[in-house]
């Protein structure tokens, strides 16, 4: 734990931690030598973790990265943050990520962008968003771990960005109870580590039935580990077709190939699949991600969380809301606000939500029918490229952004799990990461085909 504070004060530069918790952290390093002195040895016993600021931990600063959170400190714990210090697990401090999870490059925050540790020349480049703060920090040996939350690929990219692996699991496995909300019917809480196994034990201490969460499933969480055989024989391994865009870079194309390639030599099938409606996915979840952060972002007024602002003679209640949220959010979440908004209007609803609705429903039936042929996991490249250049996008067409969750969106519309694992370099050096998407409920099976991939 000492080690990591010193590595964590040695790294600013990488903006990775934005609130520090020395004191937490060596207290629970205290007591898990307790635990371990008195032969108890918990999954996570002493192992020192990073979180992302979107998860409310008691007592400590958990802004979401933004404005409008500022002074807030949570008068109670995140279910998936309690489950890891039950587990034994170290606080180290709370990760930078995009403004309430809202971005694919981690400079929608208020605290300024993370910077991804790998570099090309002297051109520094995001290390991906939202969990950017997460990504960097584990890849940069800044925590042994961290958790990570995602909503359209918000793992999955910043993990494929600084050559790691990140897990979202299924729709329900890890509780939402206590994570600031985004857009609740998509949102789920995993692990970002530096292997797959790592992966494996940390999901298996996050996830798991909470009455909190009306979402969360009562179902059994699995021994993740013990399912880390690396047997893949037999396994159906399907590639789907319309995953291969237009103006895909060679050098994606040569990877996705090579995977499939290293899962055939391990005993799997590979065959080629078809998921007709992949097209509409990036439309339909920046239809209904906006939709429900309009609403669970009503919230921030004034009055209950964080900033208010300075009101003047005369201002009633609704300046007090309109200034507060004028100057609390930013630039991208404002976006989100105004696009939520319209499309759940009376007179549009139903051309814009109830039809991004009725899409969503018919992604997640071609991932059934293919599952119900007997496909076991879907492997597709993690992103379209590798990681970009700070700066170069942000300014840029906000669709330009919206792009780099073609291949990551489709899952969470569907509430399957998926896995981002590290497959390889680009030609500048810079890593490049697979997507494996498993069936509901079976994240140890999907984590033993990524472990073969590793
Ligand atoms: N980039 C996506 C967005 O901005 C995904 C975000 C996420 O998964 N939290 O909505």
């Amino acid at each position: 734990t000492e080690a990591y504070l010193s590595a964590i004060d040695g790294a600013g530069a990488l903006n990775a931690f934005v609130h520090k918790t020395p004191e937490i952290a060596m207290d629970q390093a205290r007591a898990a030598d307790a635990r371990i002195a008195s032969g108890e040895a918990p999954a996570l016993c002493g192992m020192p973790l990073g979180i992302k600021d979107l998860f409310c931990t008691r007592g400590v600063a958990s802004q979401a990265a933004s404005k409008v959170l500022e002074g807030f400190r949570p008068e109670y714990e995140s279910t998936v943050t309690r489950n890891l210090w039950d587990a034994g697990a170290v606080m180290l401090g709370k990760l930078n990520m995009d403004e309430f999870a809202m971005g694919s490059s981690n400079e929608t925050s208020t605290y300024g962008n993370a910077v991804n540790p790998w570099k090309v020349d002297d051109r520094q480049l995001t290390p991906g968003g939202s969990s950017g703060g997460s990504a960097s920090a584990v890849a940069a040996d800044l925590c042994m771990a961290a958790t990570g939350t995602d909503t359209g690929g918000s793992i999955r990219q910043p993990a494929a960005f600084t050559g790691i692996v990140g897990i979202k699991p299924t729709y329900g496995r890890c509780s939402r109870w206590g994570i600031v909300a985004f857009a609740s019917s998509l949102d789920q809480a995993g692990p970002m580590t530096r292997t797959v196994r790592d992966a494996a034990i940390m999901l298996g201490a996050m996830s798991g039935h909470d009455p909190k969460d009306s979402t969360s499933a009562d179902i059994p969480v699995p021994d993740f580990e013990a399912m880390l055989t690396g047997d893949i024989r037999g396994k159906t391994i399907g590639i789907p077709k319309e995953y291969r865009m237009d103006g895909m870079p060679a050098e994606i194309e040569k990877l996705w190939a090579d995977g499939s390639a290293m899962l055939k030599d391990a005993g799997a099938e590979i065959v080629e699949i078809s998921l007709p409606h992949t097209k509409y996915a990036l439309p339909a979840y920046y239809v209904i991600a906006p939709a429900e952060a309009s609403s669970n972002l009503a919230r921030y007024d004034g009055v209950r969380y964080g900033h208010r602002a300075k009101l003047g003679q005369g201002d009633g209640i609704v300046q007090m809301y309109e200034k507060t949220r004028a100057e609390g959010f930013g630039k991208e979440v404002q976006r989100r606000v105004m696009i939520g908004t319209y499309v759940l209007s009376a007179g549009f609803y139903d051309a814009y939500y109830n039809r991004a609705r009725r899409v969503r429903a018919l992604i997640k039936r071609d991932f059934d029918e293919v599952f119900a042929a007997g496909v076991d996991a879907i492997l597709t490249p993690a992103t379209p490229s590798a990681a970009f250049g700070l700066g170069e996008m942000a300014d840029a067409d906000p669709v330009a952004m919206y792009l780099n969750d073609v291949f990551t969106v489709t899952v969470n519309l569907a509430g399957l799990p998926g896995i981002s694992v590290p497959a390889g370099l680009d030609q500048q050096g810079l890593p490049l990461g697979l997507q494996l998407i498993g069936q509901p409920w079976g994240e140890g099976d999907l984590l033993n085909t990524a472990h073969v991939l590793e």
